[in-house]
Protein backbone atom coordinates (compact mmCIF):
# COMPACT_ATOMS: atom_id res chain seq x y z
CA UNK A 1 0.00 0.00 0.00
CA UNK A 2 0.92 3.08 -0.67
CA UNK A 3 0.80 6.07 1.23
CA UNK A 4 0.97 10.30 1.30
CA UNK A 5 3.07 10.57 4.09
CA UNK A 6 5.54 14.01 4.70
CA UNK A 7 4.90 15.31 1.54
CA UNK A 8 5.48 12.17 -0.58
CA UNK A 9 4.45 8.91 -1.27
CA UNK A 10 5.54 5.96 0.26
CA UNK A 11 5.23 2.62 1.65
CA UNK A 12 2.85 1.97 3.87
CA UNK A 13 6.06 0.49 6.07
CA UNK A 14 7.88 4.11 6.11
CA UNK A 15 5.01 5.46 6.94
CA UNK A 16 5.30 7.06 9.87
CA UNK A 17 4.60 10.43 12.05
CA UNK A 18 6.67 11.95 14.91
CA UNK A 19 5.41 10.67 19.06
CA UNK A 20 5.68 14.64 18.87
CA UNK A 21 3.02 15.24 16.49
CA UNK A 22 0.26 17.17 17.95
CA UNK A 23 -2.62 15.08 16.39
CA UNK A 24 -1.26 12.06 18.33
CA UNK A 25 -0.46 13.78 21.47
CA UNK A 26 -3.65 15.98 21.57
CA UNK A 27 -6.23 14.98 18.41
CA UNK A 28 -4.93 18.44 17.70
CA UNK A 29 -6.05 18.05 13.36
CA UNK A 30 -8.53 17.77 11.31
CA UNK A 31 -9.76 14.78 8.89
CA UNK A 32 -11.95 13.77 6.31
CA UNK A 33 -13.21 9.98 5.04
CA UNK A 34 -13.75 10.29 1.52
CA UNK A 35 -15.21 7.17 -1.23
CA UNK A 36 -14.09 6.20 -4.30
CA UNK A 37 -16.59 4.39 -6.71
CA UNK A 38 -16.49 3.25 -10.16
CA UNK A 39 -13.04 5.34 -10.65
CA UNK A 40 -14.32 8.32 -9.56
CA UNK A 41 -13.53 9.94 -5.81
CA UNK A 42 -16.95 10.87 -5.07
CA UNK A 43 -18.05 14.51 -4.03
CA UNK A 44 -14.20 14.95 -3.27
CA UNK A 45 -14.73 19.09 -3.77
CA UNK A 46 -17.30 19.30 -1.19
CA UNK A 47 -14.53 16.99 1.41
CA UNK A 48 -11.85 19.26 0.86
CA UNK A 49 -14.22 22.35 1.30
CA UNK A 50 -15.18 20.79 4.65
CA UNK A 51 -11.43 20.04 5.37
CA UNK A 52 -10.33 23.39 5.17
CA UNK A 53 -13.37 24.82 6.68
CA UNK A 54 -12.46 22.42 9.85
CA UNK A 55 -8.50 23.68 9.77
CA UNK A 56 -9.71 26.93 9.83
CA UNK A 57 -12.13 27.02 12.30
CA UNK A 58 -9.01 25.32 14.72
CA UNK A 59 -6.52 27.65 13.12
CA UNK A 60 -4.63 25.20 11.55
CA UNK A 61 -2.65 26.55 8.41
CA UNK A 62 -2.35 24.32 5.40
CA UNK A 63 0.41 24.91 3.10
CA UNK A 64 -1.09 23.79 -0.06
CA UNK A 65 -3.99 25.20 -1.84
CA UNK A 66 -7.11 22.74 -2.34
CA UNK A 67 -6.74 22.38 -5.63
CA UNK A 68 -3.35 20.53 -4.86
CA UNK A 69 -4.95 18.79 -1.74
CA UNK A 70 -7.42 17.06 -4.66
CA UNK A 71 -4.62 16.16 -6.32
CA UNK A 72 -2.51 14.60 -3.67
CA UNK A 73 -6.01 12.20 -2.68
CA UNK A 74 -6.63 11.23 -6.63
CA UNK A 75 -2.89 10.27 -6.81
CA UNK A 76 -3.06 7.96 -3.78
CA UNK A 77 -6.08 6.28 -5.42
CA UNK A 78 -4.48 5.71 -8.74
CA UNK A 79 -1.07 4.69 -7.10
CA UNK A 80 -2.76 1.59 -5.51
CA UNK A 81 -4.72 0.86 -8.36
CA UNK A 82 -8.15 1.33 -6.54
CA UNK A 83 -11.07 2.13 -8.27
CA UNK A 84 -13.41 1.75 -5.21
CA UNK A 85 -11.82 2.71 -2.16
CA UNK A 86 -12.37 4.39 1.36
CA UNK A 87 -9.72 7.00 1.51
CA UNK A 88 -8.46 9.36 4.71
CA UNK A 89 -7.10 12.23 4.84
CA UNK A 90 -5.78 13.47 7.92
CA UNK A 91 -3.84 17.25 8.61
CA UNK A 92 -2.17 17.59 12.22
CA UNK A 93 -0.77 20.56 13.45
CA UNK A 94 2.32 18.63 13.03
CA UNK A 95 5.67 18.12 15.30
CA UNK A 96 5.26 20.27 18.48
CA UNK A 97 7.05 19.35 21.54
CA UNK A 98 5.39 17.86 24.75
CA UNK A 99 3.38 20.69 26.11
CA UNK A 100 -0.29 22.12 24.37
CA UNK A 101 1.40 25.44 22.77
CA UNK A 102 0.69 24.86 18.57
CA UNK A 103 2.68 27.43 18.03
CA UNK A 104 5.63 25.14 18.36
CA UNK A 105 4.26 23.31 15.74
CA UNK A 106 6.38 24.57 12.65
CA UNK A 107 4.76 22.70 9.98
CA UNK A 108 1.38 20.96 9.48
CA UNK A 109 1.66 16.92 8.27
CA UNK A 110 -0.82 15.84 5.89
CA UNK A 111 -1.37 12.00 5.49
CA UNK A 112 -3.39 10.56 2.86
CA UNK A 113 -4.37 6.51 2.86
CA UNK A 114 -6.83 5.16 0.17
CA UNK A 115 -7.83 1.52 1.01
CA UNK A 116 -11.02 -0.20 2.34
CA UNK A 117 -13.17 -0.04 4.73
CA UNK A 118 -16.52 -2.14 5.88
CA UNK A 119 -18.08 -0.88 8.39
CA UNK A 120 -21.02 -3.18 9.56
CA UNK A 121 -21.45 -6.66 8.54
CA UNK A 122 -23.88 -6.83 5.15
CA UNK A 123 -26.52 -8.68 6.84
CA UNK A 124 -27.66 -5.08 8.75
CA UNK A 125 -27.49 -3.39 5.42
CA UNK A 126 -30.02 -6.14 4.21
CA UNK A 127 -32.23 -6.80 7.38
CA UNK A 128 -31.58 -3.56 9.40
CA UNK A 129 -29.84 -2.34 12.39
CA UNK A 130 -30.56 -2.37 15.77
CA UNK A 131 -29.05 0.64 17.76
CA UNK A 132 -29.37 2.58 21.27
CA UNK A 133 -29.28 6.07 22.34
CA UNK A 134 -26.23 6.88 24.08
CA UNK A 135 -25.81 8.92 27.42
CA UNK A 136 -23.13 10.37 26.39
CA UNK A 137 -24.21 13.41 24.83
CA UNK A 138 -22.53 15.49 21.67
CA UNK A 139 -20.70 17.86 22.07
CA UNK A 140 -21.66 21.33 22.13
CA UNK A 141 -21.46 23.54 20.07
CA UNK A 142 -19.50 26.48 21.99
CA UNK A 143 -17.66 23.81 23.96
CA UNK A 144 -15.81 21.93 20.29
CA UNK A 145 -18.39 22.58 17.02
CA UNK A 146 -19.58 19.30 15.76
CA UNK A 147 -19.05 20.98 12.84
CA UNK A 148 -15.38 20.51 12.70
CA UNK A 149 -14.28 17.25 11.53
CA UNK A 150 -11.38 17.05 14.24
CA UNK A 151 -9.10 14.54 15.35
CA UNK A 152 -10.93 14.60 18.72
CA UNK A 153 -13.43 11.88 18.83
CA UNK A 154 -13.43 11.14 22.14
CA UNK A 155 -16.65 12.07 22.40
CA UNK A 156 -18.53 9.84 19.47
CA UNK A 157 -15.73 7.07 20.74
CA UNK A 158 -17.82 6.83 24.29
CA UNK A 159 -20.74 6.64 23.15
CA UNK A 160 -19.34 3.91 20.63
CA UNK A 161 -18.82 1.92 24.10
CA UNK A 162 -21.95 2.07 25.29
CA UNK A 163 -23.16 0.48 22.37
CA UNK A 164 -20.83 -2.12 21.84
CA UNK A 165 -21.31 -2.90 25.81
CA UNK A 166 -25.00 -3.55 24.99
CA UNK A 167 -23.79 -5.50 22.11
CA UNK A 168 -24.51 -3.14 19.01
CA UNK A 169 -22.59 -1.74 16.53
CA UNK A 170 -24.14 1.92 16.45
CA UNK A 171 -25.62 4.45 19.09
CA UNK A 172 -27.16 7.52 18.73
CA UNK A 173 -26.47 10.69 20.64
CA UNK A 174 -28.63 13.54 21.66
CA UNK A 175 -27.46 17.64 22.32
CA UNK A 176 -27.23 19.45 25.02
CA UNK A 177 -30.92 20.23 24.74
CA UNK A 178 -31.52 16.88 23.95
CA UNK A 179 -32.84 17.22 20.54
CA UNK A 180 -31.59 14.05 18.80
CA UNK A 181 -28.10 15.26 16.76
CA UNK A 182 -26.24 11.89 15.25
CA UNK A 183 -24.78 8.80 15.24
CA UNK A 184 -21.37 8.00 16.39
CA UNK A 185 -19.86 8.55 12.53
CA UNK A 186 -23.57 8.86 10.78
CA UNK A 187 -26.03 11.41 10.06
CA UNK A 188 -30.04 10.46 10.86
CA UNK A 189 -33.30 10.59 8.89
CA UNK A 190 -36.34 9.90 10.00
CA UNK A 191 -39.82 9.17 7.66
CA UNK A 192 -42.62 9.71 8.83
CA UNK A 193 -45.83 9.94 6.72
CA UNK A 194 -44.27 10.13 3.58
CA UNK A 195 -42.01 13.17 4.79
CA UNK A 196 -38.15 12.64 5.23
CA UNK A 197 -36.93 14.78 8.39
CA UNK A 198 -33.19 15.21 9.64
CA UNK A 199 -31.82 17.19 12.14
CA UNK A 200 -30.14 20.66 10.69
CA UNK A 201 -27.11 21.79 11.67
CA UNK A 202 -27.41 23.87 14.08
CA UNK A 203 -28.92 20.67 16.51
CA UNK A 204 -25.13 20.07 16.51
CA UNK A 205 -23.85 17.66 13.93
CA UNK A 206 -21.41 17.31 11.02
CA UNK A 207 -22.65 18.46 7.99
CA UNK A 208 -22.45 15.13 6.33
CA UNK A 209 -21.63 14.84 2.24
CA UNK A 210 -23.63 11.79 2.36
CA UNK A 211 -26.26 13.50 4.01
CA UNK A 212 -25.78 16.34 1.83
CA UNK A 213 -26.68 13.98 -1.10
CA UNK A 214 -29.53 12.06 0.49
CA UNK A 215 -31.48 15.37 0.85
CA UNK A 216 -30.71 16.05 -2.95
CA UNK A 217 -31.68 12.83 -4.36
CA UNK A 218 -34.98 12.95 -1.90
CA UNK A 219 -36.00 15.95 -3.28
CA UNK A 220 -35.20 14.96 -6.75
CA UNK A 221 -37.57 12.11 -6.32
CA UNK A 222 -40.35 14.78 -5.04
CA UNK A 223 -39.98 13.61 -1.43
CA UNK A 224 -40.46 16.33 1.13
CA UNK A 225 -37.45 17.01 3.07
CA UNK A 226 -37.50 19.07 5.68
CA UNK A 227 -34.48 20.11 8.27
CA UNK A 228 -36.09 20.16 11.66
CA UNK A 229 -35.33 19.37 15.67
CA UNK A 230 -37.23 16.35 16.93
CA UNK A 231 -36.61 13.89 19.67
CA UNK A 232 -36.45 10.34 20.54
CA UNK A 233 -40.14 10.22 20.63
CA UNK A 234 -40.11 10.79 16.51
CA UNK A 235 -37.68 8.02 15.92
CA UNK A 236 -39.88 5.72 18.01
CA UNK A 237 -42.63 6.54 16.42
CA UNK A 238 -41.17 7.05 12.79
CA UNK A 239 -42.29 4.71 9.91
CA UNK A 240 -38.53 4.71 8.96
CA UNK A 241 -35.49 5.48 9.76
CA UNK A 242 -31.82 5.11 8.62
CA UNK A 243 -28.05 6.58 8.91
CA UNK A 244 -25.71 7.92 6.27
CA UNK A 245 -22.33 8.57 6.52
CA UNK A 246 -19.01 8.16 3.82
CA UNK A 247 -18.11 4.95 5.27
CA UNK A 248 -21.61 3.79 6.51
CA UNK A 249 -23.18 4.70 3.02
CA UNK A 250 -27.19 4.36 3.61
CA UNK A 251 -28.04 1.79 6.47
CA UNK A 252 -31.41 1.27 7.74
CA UNK A 253 -32.14 1.03 11.15
CA UNK A 254 -35.24 -1.03 12.90
CA UNK A 255 -35.15 -0.79 16.55
CA UNK A 256 -33.59 2.18 18.59
CA UNK A 257 -33.89 1.25 22.94
CA UNK A 258 -35.84 -1.65 22.05
CA UNK A 259 -38.22 0.08 20.34
CA UNK A 260 -39.52 -1.27 16.95
CA UNK A 261 -39.54 1.10 14.60
CA UNK A 262 -42.32 1.02 11.77
CA UNK A 263 -42.63 -2.54 10.63
CA UNK A 264 -39.54 -3.17 12.01
CA UNK A 265 -37.91 -4.05 8.38
CA UNK A 266 -36.40 -1.26 5.93
CA UNK A 267 -38.91 0.58 4.52
CA UNK A 268 -39.54 1.62 1.02
CA UNK A 269 -38.33 5.21 0.92
CA UNK A 270 -34.98 3.85 1.99
CA UNK A 271 -35.52 1.22 -0.46
CA UNK A 272 -35.77 3.80 -2.88
CA UNK A 273 -32.98 6.31 -1.80
CA UNK A 274 -30.38 3.77 -1.26
CA UNK A 275 -31.43 2.43 -5.30
CA UNK A 276 -30.86 6.31 -5.80
CA UNK A 277 -27.77 6.98 -4.50
CA UNK A 278 -25.98 3.76 -5.76
CA UNK A 279 -26.92 4.91 -9.45
CA UNK A 280 -25.59 8.35 -8.42
CA UNK A 281 -21.93 7.19 -6.96
CA UNK A 282 -21.20 5.72 -10.29
CA UNK A 283 -21.24 8.79 -12.23
CA UNK A 284 -20.67 11.56 -9.66
CA UNK A 285 -16.62 12.73 -8.92
CA UNK A 286 -13.44 13.53 -9.96
CA UNK A 287 -12.06 11.30 -12.08
CA UNK A 288 -9.62 9.05 -11.18
N1 LIG B 1 -21.33 12.58 11.70
C1 LIG B 1 -20.10 12.29 12.16
C2 LIG B 1 -19.78 12.53 13.60
C3 LIG B 1 -19.13 11.77 11.29
O1 LIG B 1 -17.91 11.49 11.71
C4 LIG B 1 -19.48 11.55 9.93
C5 LIG B 1 -18.44 11.05 8.95
N2 LIG B 1 -18.12 9.70 9.16
C6 LIG B 1 -20.79 11.84 9.51
C7 LIG B 1 -21.68 12.37 10.43
C8 LIG B 1 -21.21 11.61 8.09
O2 LIG B 1 -20.58 12.54 7.24
P1 LIG B 1 -20.22 12.18 5.73
O3 LIG B 1 -21.49 11.80 5.08
O4 LIG B 1 -19.64 13.45 5.19
O5 LIG B 1 -19.24 11.07 5.75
Amino acid sequence: MIIYCDGKFVDSQEAKISVFDHGFLYGDGVFEGIRAYNGRVFKLKEHIDRLYESANAILLNVEISRREMMDIVVETVRKNNLTDAYIRLIISRGVGDMGLDPRKCAKSEIICIAGNISLYPPSMYENGMEIITAATRRTSSDALSPRIKSLNYLNNIMAKIEANRASLMEALMLNQEGYVSEATGDNIFIIKDGIITTPPVYAGILKGVTRDSVIDLARQEGITVQEELFHLIDVYSADECFLTGTAAELIPIIMLDSRKIGDGKPGPVFKKLLAKFHEYVKTEGEPI
